[in-house]
């Protein structure tokens, strides 16, 4: 177990109470995903700068938006925004397979080599543009976005399973987001809003 006792109390505390959720969170090692001029703050609730201007999600949100996408161990999950690969990681200790998309080839290889080194071999990776998806494993079970967007791309939605759920910080890329989770139902999507974020902008 990585993450301290203290860590995992503070998001019980703040309301996360899937256990699989939160073991997942203490069996990754988040040192390893940040710069070594971090390591001492990997396991405080915060954001951490990451290459290419981006972010390592602070580890609550991380927590709150794997516990909204409901994981079974036979789901496909798409993620789009690799960036360090921390997110990933923690999916893919619940989920059957990931499928991650990077828009920077640099995070992404670094990403890969990392999730490698800790053998994982349910993750697939692409170098991309995420905001058209990946058809090739579609329809997922789950999908999350880890990049501010006004509206959920239109190829997202279309690649949601029934009674998929699809995580997205939906709102102004320069300011603020509402987290936004939509269910695919037989007559449309099922809608609801979990606090307001800070993301980094989806780029096109
Ligand atoms: N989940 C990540 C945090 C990601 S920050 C983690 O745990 O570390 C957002 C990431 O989305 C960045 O790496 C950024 O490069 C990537 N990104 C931004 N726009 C994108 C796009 N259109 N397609 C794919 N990735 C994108």
């Amino acid at each position: 177990m990585y993450a301290p006792a203290e860590l995992l109390q503070e998001l019980r505390a703040k309301g996360i109470t899937n256990s699989k959720v939160l073991q997942a969170l203490a069996d990754v090692p988040r040192h390893e995903f940040v710069q070594r001029e971090f390591a001492d703050f990997a396991y405080e609730d915060r954001p951490l700068p990451i290459d290419c201007g981006q972010t390592i999600s602070q580890i609550y949100i991380v927590a709150l938006m794997t516990s909204l996408l409901q994981i079974s161990p036979e789901d496909t999950v798409l993620e789009i925004g690799t960036g360090s690969g921390y997110q990933t990681a923690v999916l893919a200790k619940l989920a059957n397979f990931v499928c991650t998309v990077e828009y920077h080839s640099s995070l992404a290889a670094q990403a890969r080599q990392r999730l490698d080194g800790l053998g994982f071999t349910n993750v697939h990776y692409r170098v991309g543009d995420g905001r058209t998806g990946w058809d090739e494993y579609a329809p997922y079970d789950g999908i999350i976005v880890t990049a501010a967007t006004t509206t959920v791309p239109k190829a997202l939605a279309d690649q949601l399973q029934d009674g998929g759920r699809l995580i997205a910080p939906i709102g102004n890329p320069s300011t603020e987001q509402a987290l936004e989770r939509w269910i695919r139902r037989p007559d449309g999507f099922e809608k609801s809003s979990h606090g307001i974020v800070k993301f980094v902008p989806l780029l096109s």
